[in-house]
């Protein structure tokens, strides 16, 4: 069982909350998308609001076990700061997330307040999951709480270590959330199931495709991966990308899904450009048939209607992978295509669920983020969960 902050007693209580505030930043370290911390809020507000100190742990970035200011989480700390200004909630950044400096900031906080400890990964310890640093973080809460379901297929100190050294453990909203839509997706799904699958290769993704076929009723593939599926059905794909050694497996899969009466669709289409550039040369072309010297960079129109079709008319989509290089303007289109179908389904009471990582990345460049029911904020974590693997964060959370 899983227990959720919403339903511990926090008052007066040191929370010890791991959260990802791993945000993107640009050259100058500033935030360009607050989304990671915006979404954290809850949690952070319940514990706020039940009388106890949330003291929160992120990492950001890779400073590779080394202090280096670059990746210092000073900025968010002020962020967190604004975005909690209104509820008049006082944030207050500790220097390192051991030691003296951590300490004595949170002897300073008073309940209601909140305490943001600098990166986890500027100890090499953090990723190593090592006991005593676990024990070091420890001393700083009186109970746990994980929220960071990005980090959840990691057993890090903060993710999973530092947990067995809590009577109290606990889940917080938004890892409720995610578990709660993605577990719902495959367990009980409304069906008919449909996966969308995109990417750039199969060989990242042969798990999840494998997984999902044992609960799936249709598998629409998109992105690089579908070359390597229309090679091994012995078609021209020109110079598009192959994984020459992935052609067996792909055959494989194509074998397992009729056996088992999966619809495992193929695109009919798809745009094909003379290099891998967005100004470069490109035309419609049938999917089946690649001239040498053009690469397939998204899927056609024909196949973006098709599966746009089946989206609609799904119970339950789960969407994981771009169907072509969409941050290219002019192979972007299938991408949107995609998008936008999942919101349509969403109004029509479809439930639409959107991995991490690139999809999400995608569906809110195209603005349907809001109107989907579910994105990811996961990437790894989220592929993980589809593949059936136990996430360390979750197991440890479980009492
Ligand atoms: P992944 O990390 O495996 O989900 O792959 C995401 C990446 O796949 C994106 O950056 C896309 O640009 C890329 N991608 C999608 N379709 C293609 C394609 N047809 N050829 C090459 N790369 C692609």
């Amino acid at each position: 069982m899983i227990a959720s902050i919403a339903d511990v007693d926090v008052s007066g209580k040191r929370v010890l909350t791991r959260v990802d505030f791993n945000v993107p930043q640009d050259e100058a370290g500033e935030i360009t998308d607050d989304n990671r911390i915006r979404e954290s809020l809850a949690t952070i507000r319940t514990i706020v609001k039940g009388g106890g100190i949330a003291v929160v742990m992120s990492h950001l970035g890779r400073p590779k076990g080394e202090r280096k200011k670059k990746y210092s989480l000073g900025p968010v700390a002020e962020r967190l700061s604004q975005l909690l200004q209104p509820d008049g909630t006082t944030v207050l950044f500790a220097e390192d997330c051991i030691g003296e400096a951590a300490a004595t900031t949170v002897a300073a906080a008073k309940p209601g307040n909140v305490v943001l400890l600098e990166n986890l990964r500027f100890y090499p310890q953090e990723e190593a999951n090592d006991p005593d640093f676990c024990a070091a973080l420890a001393v700083n809460g009186d109970m746990y709480c994980n929220d960071a379901f990005g980090t959840a297929h990691r057993a890090h100190a903060s993710t999973s270590g530092v947990a067995a050294l809590f009577p109290s453990v606990s889940a917080g909203l938004l890892m409720q959330k995610e578990l709660a839509y993605l577990g719902k997706a495959l367990d009980e799904p409304a069906r008919p199931l449909v996966s969308v699958m995109g990417g750039s290769k199969i060989s990242g993704k042969i798990d999840v495709i494998s997984a999902l076929m044992e609960k799936c009723d249709t598998i629409l593939i998109g992105g690089g991966m579908m070359y390597t599926f229309l090679k091994a059905q012995g078609h021209n794909v020109g110079s598009s990308l192959v994984e020459e050694d992935r052609i067996g497996l792909a055959h494989e899969l194509l074998k397992n899904a009729a056996k088992r009466n999966i619809r495992l669709v193929l695109p009919t289409d798809a745009v094909v450009a003379r290099s891998f550039s967005n100004d470069a040369e490109h035309k419609i072309v049938a999917a089946t048939d690649i001239e040498d010297g053009w690469m397939g960079l998204d899927i056609g129109p024909e196949t973006s209607n098709t599966y746009a079709k089946i989206i609609e008319e799904a119970g339950t989509v789960v969407w994981n992978g771009p169907m072509g290089v969409f941050e290219f303007s002019n192979f972007a289109a299938g991408t949107k295509a995609i998008s936008d179908a999942m919101a349509r389904a969403t109004g029509k009471g479809v439930i639409t669920i959107v991995g991490g990582g690139d999809s999400a990345a995608a569906i809110s460049q195209f603005g349907q983020a809001t109107h989907v029911t579910h994105v990811s904020t996961g990437g790894g974590a989220s592929l993980e969960f589809l593949e059936g693997k136990t996430l360390p964060g979750v197991v440890a959370l479980d009492r």
